[in-house]
């Protein structure tokens, strides 16, 4: 027969099992429930984006890079005065086109999925900023307001950049942070990931690249093989230098904006 004082014991120990059961049961959804809450971590490509220009967050299955749509780097289009003015090298004061920095607000935003896919078609390039570069200056595609590239590229500085004449942007490959290397250049605005000319899965030039320098492989930012773009390693036109992106985009552009 139990007695009363080992029934009390007998009572206390199944309650203590029950809870222990319990707790258990509340970590595991505990657990669950803040996986659910942290939608995903930033792909470490961003850690390569200058802080002070750009601020890049998540929200929900997106990611928002927003860019004073300044670039972090010397150039002559900071213009005389500034602290990060240098004399221009490869242009002129005479060829460089008339507006400053300072005298524009390039503040921009762009957001895209975390996860871009190829899409079904291809979409053209436009005028205006095709993607957001590491140093928060705009990436440009081949042409310049009306037409060709060719008849403005005299005005481009030593990095390829210039204004013509809203926000400080890139046409040909910025020496000022990639220079026939592998660095990442930028995100354009199908969400992939562009590179410099030389890719980390190989330490070379690709030769899988499609027409818009796409392919999919590793980079030192990832040891999943994900498709990306690249520089194409091929002069343009009569610059002497790399264009950065031409297009098409592979994946759904967003507006930058
Ligand atoms: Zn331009
Ligand atoms: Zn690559």
């Amino acid at each position: 027969m139990i007695s009363m004082k080992n029934l009390i014991r007998l009572s206390i120990a199944m309650a203590a099992i029950t809870a222990i059961i319990i707790s258990c049961s509340n970590d595991e959804n505990g657990n669950d429930d803040d996986e659910d809450i942290v939608s995903g971590e930033l792909h470490a490509a961003f850690a390569d984006f200058d802080t002070d220009e750009t601020t890049i967050y998540l929200e929900g299955s997106n990611v928002v890079i927003e860019t004073t749509g300044n670039p972090s780097h010397d150039t002559p289009y900071w213009g005389e005065g500034n602290e990060k003015y240098i004399a221009p090298t490869v242009t002129t004061e005479e060829d460089m086109t008339p507006t400053r920095i300072p005298q524009y607000d390039g503040t921009a935003s762009l957001t895209v999925t975390t996860t871009p896919e190829i899409a079904s078609s291809t979409t053209a390039t436009q005028l205006g900023a095709i993607g957001i570069a590491v140093s928060g200056a705009a990436i440009f595609n081949d042409q310049e307001g009306n037409g060709a590239l060719d008849e403005a590229a005299v005005s481009l500085d030593y990095t390829g950049g210039h204004i013509g004449p809203a926000e400080y942007h890139y046409h040909l490959e910025p020496l000022a942070f990639t220079n026939d290397d592998e660095n990442l250049v930028g995100i354009i605005a199908d969400g992939f990931f562009i590179y410099g000319r030389k890719c980390n899965a190989t330490g070379t030039y690709p030769n899988d690249l499609d027409a818009s320098g796409g392919h999919t492989s590793t980079t030192q930012h990832t040891n999943e093989a994900e498709y990306h773009y690249h520089i194409i390693n091929e002069l343009y036109s009569t610059t002497g230098r790399y264009i950065v992106f031409v297009g098409p985009y592979q994946g759904d552009p967003s507006s930058i904006n």
